[in-house]
């Protein structure tokens, strides 16, 4: 037979196109539209639906950035549509490519009870089916005018991102607006068309099963009158019956697919507007899951779902119902998708409790999976995290995006810093945004990697950030899909019913040790750095709040401030969303995260110092009490407790050197500042060793031209190491403070059109050398480093993680090694031979990097560690870290893992004095051994009075120790980490009269509910 097969493939393209799919609305007659502009942000909906409206027209422009107009279209179904169906079109000025991220809205009645959304692929309201004929039609739309920030040119610098810098521009020009015959045997049709035609083009071309569907699709064009299309769409359908009744190979794979919206909490929009989406978004899906029995949907964040609740009631009332139905499913079990490489050990414990706690306090469901599609990566400190807020599972589909290497697995147990196992999943779909397109559906089925013990996966479906979810057109394709040969199998499914079964089916699944690291996105770890900040801050700050609150509390009773601390603890956890943390949200987003950590960081404040003031008692007292809120004693002062304050001896010295510059010394540390205000030698007193590399200069702040290919916000490309300046030359190198408590230099630099002012501080009885730098930064397309070269030889070093550290290489042996170039720590790094090491610690500086070098002349090794301070892509914020900004670092000789800890814990809680007439406060809680940590201290959630700590092994061996309680102790109860009783911990937690004896295994977390005798 002659082959003809791209002829009829090009036939089938071109009837569909231009004569089937026009043929789903075969008549319509237009809607009368008029609008009203709200002046400035969104107005509540009884406002938007009341104000006086003036006449608009299809063709005319609206929408200034970020404005929101409140249309109104009226008109009447003809008397000769009677017994048909009818729906609304309503076209805002949609761009179909994209199927979100522009305009969208929302569709009210008359009596503002909301309909659904409209969105760029999902343009239709039903009105009636079948009509009457001569029914009046009046709805509004709620619409809002977001602008494009990314479109086909994308990563261009634009002033769209903050309403502030967006002008009053329109954005958008109505389409079209009319009443419409729907046709739903013809919408069939297309759909019968599409999944066979894009089944075909996956198939092998010299299959039998791809002729069968090629000749099938051909008779079935063959019946169609072109004239007449919707005459002649049954007689179509009825020669596609047989292909596609055929069944499924045996060994097809499964897919379970679950309708989803990927929404980010905030992008390239504000968290005002998420808000709207998601309600539009839920409207949507609450909707659509009415109209088609059975299809189900999931949603994650908790904070989505509190947003609806308290906006938008009456799509909450929908959401609730379809939840009880088991239709509409909860899932993730977290306050919101979050980073989860810069989260503090508590945040991303956090995160969970408030997440899992929403959903057993709204639903009564308990999540057992982790939903985090699109995080940029995963710490080693996750699993262990996961476990104790009682879940299991975790999704992600994000490592797909690596750069260099393929991830070996799609189903695995993941294998945390401490052994912790969870089983995972990628979608082999390559996307959560499925939209049931046989090359995804096939795509997903080549891809997997676990096929031949393993045969089921999981593809979320639908579009998301304001596609408005899950469309019935991807509803009706995948009940083609459900069981059709020469396909993989789809059938609508419930997270935890696809790992539940995708667990039972692979009993001995692979195991992937130690962090999922996502090999692109690397600059999130630096861009907005006053973002970043403003997290560590409010972390620093809440542990401080709640260690202070729980004892003044206990001590003397002052109130607790349970919904305080509650409000706080979400709007932190919201801010570590995978967008806003990472510093790739626009300018609005980053200009408002700012106020609100100052906001925090104000109301925080206040909570500590009222909670220290009670413990201190009457200030007439006079005695100045040092309140210490780390985890481990200093200056006589106990951890999380208060001592009168002792001035020590103090024996600091500051000398000029000769040649310039100048030596600092303490006794502990010695430190020589070369007359450019680089650090030629530390010297740590005790084994005498230098830990500067020989002819390496640390505290060298090193720059880099930074313009990624794309993704500006969050890419560093290797290439970047390619050029750099050594930014040696300084303006002033001179004495900022001699005393014997305290010895400074300040150096000043500048470059380009930047200034730098930094300040190297060796105090009293430490062995930290502090660098502080304040950078006055206006650089565009830079990357901004400060160089430690050491001498150390190491293969691997530590960085400070969740509960513990991971280790990392420190040479580039693969290309999996090699691909992390850049990565984050929490407060430390540590590099070590055996018996001596160097730390180097910082508050808030994640992203980092190490390298090595062979010295030639002395054939020793040193090891570069670099932190990455600031970087200026000009994408999606064009003016990212412009202005002022104030670092620490750290630099440890002589460092054991145990001195990482504790300095790295120190640098970022200060003493803070108070004034009272205590002579000492007493810790409520005391340990005995410095691996073991405590990490919280704070009051039972449920207000039952009961003490909650948290206490975790950080040196990654095994500590034994005892938690000493200072009040009469009743109980003490093992729990998780939403305080709940649990058994699963590993180690060993015994009463002990007023105490407890643990014995953690390595990174071991324990959570202890402690009941005083009352
Ligand atoms: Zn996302």
């Amino acid at each position: 037979m002659h082959d003809d097969r791209s002829l009829v493939e090009a036939r089938l393209k071109r009837v569909l196109e231009e004569r089937i799919r026009p043929a789903v609305y075969p008549e319509s007659v237009p809607l009368t539209v008029s609008v009203w502009t709200a002046p400035g942000e969104p107005v509540p909906v009884a406002e938007g639906l009341a104000a006086p409206r003036s006449p608009i027209a299809v063709g005319d422009a609206w929408g200034a950035p970020w404005s929101t107009s409140w249309l109104t279209v009226a008109g009447t179904v003809p008397a000769a549509w009677a017994g048909r169906t009818v729906e609304a079109l309503i076209d805002l000025g949609f761009d179909a490519n994209m199927p979100g991220f522009q305009c969208e809205g929302l569709v009210y009645r008359p009596d503002g009870t909301p309909v659904k959304g409209l969105n760029p692929q999902n343009q239709w309201v039903r009105i009636a089916a079948p009509a009457a004929g001569g029914e009046p039609v009046l709805l509004h739309v709620e619409a809002a005018a977001n602008p494009v920030i990314l479109d086909y040119h994308p990563f261009l610098p634009t002033e769209l991102g903050d309403k502030e810098t967006a002008g009053d521009e329109p954005q958008y020009r109505l389409a079209r607006m009319d009443l419409a015959v729907f046709d739903e045997t013809v919408w069939q049709l297309v759909l019968d068309l599409e999944v066979l035609g894009e089944l075909m083009a996956e198939l092998p071309a010299d299959g039998a099963r791809r002729w069968e569907l090629l000749r099938a699709v051909e008779r079935a064009l063959d019946a169609i009158d072109l004239q007449d299309v919707n005459g002649t769409a049954a007689a179509a359908r009825s020669r596609l019956v047989e292909v596609l009744a055929a069944p499924a190979a045996p060994s097809a794979h499964r897919i379970g697919a679950i309708g989803h919206a990927h929404i980010d909490s905030a992008w390239l929009w504000p968290l005002r507007e998420t808000v709207r989406k998601v309600a539009r978004t839920a409207a949507n899906m609450t909707a659509l899951l009415e109209d088609e029995p059975d299809f189900l949907y999931t949603m994650s964040q908790a904070q989505q779902f509190a947003w609806i609740k308290e906006h938008r009631p009456e799509v909450y009332a929908r959401v609730k119902k379809a939840v009880a139905d088991g239709r509409f499913v909860p899932a993730g079990g977290m306050w919101v998708e979050s980073d989860t490489n810069m989260p503090s050990s508590e945040a991303m414990a956090r995160q969970f409790v408030h997440g899992k706690r929403f959903f057993l306090a709204e639903f009564g469901i308990e999540n057992e999976e982790a939903w985090l599609p699109d995080t940029f990566g995963f710490t080693g400190g996750l699993p262990q995290i996961i476990r104790n807020a009682g879940s299991k599972w975790l999704l992600t589909q994000k490592i797909s995006w690596s750069q260099i290497n393929k991830f070996p697995h799609h189903t695995f147990l993941w294998e945390g810093i401490d052994g912790t196992r969870i089983f995972t999943h990628f979608p082999p779909v390559d996307t959560y945004n499925c939209s049931m397109k046989g090359s995804e559906i096939a795509h997903a089925a080549r891809n997997f990697k676990d096929k031949g013990v393993a045969r089921h996966s999981l593809a979320p479906t639908g579009w998301g950030d304001g596609g408005g979810g899950t469309t019935r057109e991807m509803v009706g394709k995948a009940a083609r899909l459900r069981d059709l040969e020469g396909s993989a199998t789809v059938r609508w499914q419930r997270p935890a019913e696809f790992f539940a079964e995708a667990e039972a089916e692979y009993p001995k699944p692979p195991v992937w040790v130690g962090e999922l690291y996502l090999e692109l996105h690397r600059a999130t770890l630096t861009s907005q750095a006053r973002t970043k900040q403003g997290n560590r801050r409010s972390e620093n700050l809440l542990r401080e709040a709640e260690l202070w609150c729980a004892t003044a509390a206990l001590r003397t009773g002052l109130a607790y401030p349970y919904e305080r601390l509650d409000r706080i603890w979400k709007t932190v956890l919201l801010h570590q969303f995978h967008d806003i943390l990472p510093g790739s949200s626009i300018a609005w987003v980053h200009r408002e995260a700012e106020a609100t950590y100052a906001g925090l960081a104000a109301e925080l404040e206040e909570l500590i110092d009222a909670a220290q003031r009670a413990l201190a008692g009457d200030p007439a007292g006079g005695r100045e009490l040092v309140f210490n809120g780390a985890p481990h004693g200093r200056s006589a002062v106990p951890a999380g407790g208060a001592a009168v304050a002792v001035a020590g001896p103090g024996d600091c010295s500051v000398a000029a050197r000769e040649g310039g510059g100048f030596v600092l010394d303490n006794g502990l540390l010695r430190v020589v500042v070369d007359g450019d205000g680089l650090v030629l030698s530390a010297v740590d007193a005790a084994s005498g060793r230098e830990a500067v590399a020989p002819g390496g200069r640390a505290n060298l702040l090193q720059l880099h031209p930074d313009f990624p290919n794309m993704w500006d916000a969050w890419d560093v490309d290797q290439f970047y190491r390619n050029t750099v300046t050594d930014l040696v030359a300084a303006e002033e190198v001179a004495v900022h403070a001699e005393g014997p408590a305290e010895v400074a230099v300040r150096v000043v630099r500048s470059f380009g059109s930047s200034a730098v002012t930094q300040t190297l501080t060796l105090r009293a009885g430490s062995g930290r050398l502090d660098i502080d730098t304040e950078v006055d930064w206006h650089e565009a397309e830079k990357f901004l480093k400060l160089a430690f070269p050491l001498d150390v030889h190491t293969e691997r070093y530590a960085a400070e993680t969740q509960f513990g550290h991971q280790f990392r290489p420190t040479h580039t042996n693969t290309s999996w090694d090699a691909a992390k170039f850049e990565a984050c720590n929490h407060r430390f790094v540590h590099l070590a031979e055996p018996g001596w090491g160097v730390a180097l610690v910082t508050p808030s500086t994640y992203g980092h990097d190490v390298t090595r070098a062979v010295r030639p002349d002395d054939g020793g090794t040193t090891t570069t560690v670099r932190f990455s301070l600031l970087r200026a892509p000009r994408f999606p914020d064009p003016r990212t870290d412009q202005g002022r900004h104030r670092f620490r670092h750290a630099l440890v000789p002589g460092a054991e893992i145990g001195d990482a800890v504790r300095e790295g814990y120190a640098v970022g809680l200060p003493e803070r004095r108070v004034t009272g007439s205590a002579e000492s406060v007493r810790p409520l809680v005391e340990l005995d051994q410095d691996a073991l940590v405590v990490s919280a201290v704070k009051l039972a959630d449920d207000g039952s009075g009961d003490l909650v700590v948290r206490v975790y092994e950080s040196g990654g061996g095994r500590a034994r120790g005892r938690l000493a309680t200072s009040f009469a102790l009743a109980a003490a109860v093992p729990c998780d980490l939403l305080e709940r009783p649990w058994d699963g911990t590993r180690g060993e937690v015994v009463a002990d009269g007023d105490g407890v004896r643990l014995a953690l295994r390595p990174f071991e977390l324990v959570t202890l509910r402690l009941t005083p005798a009352r």
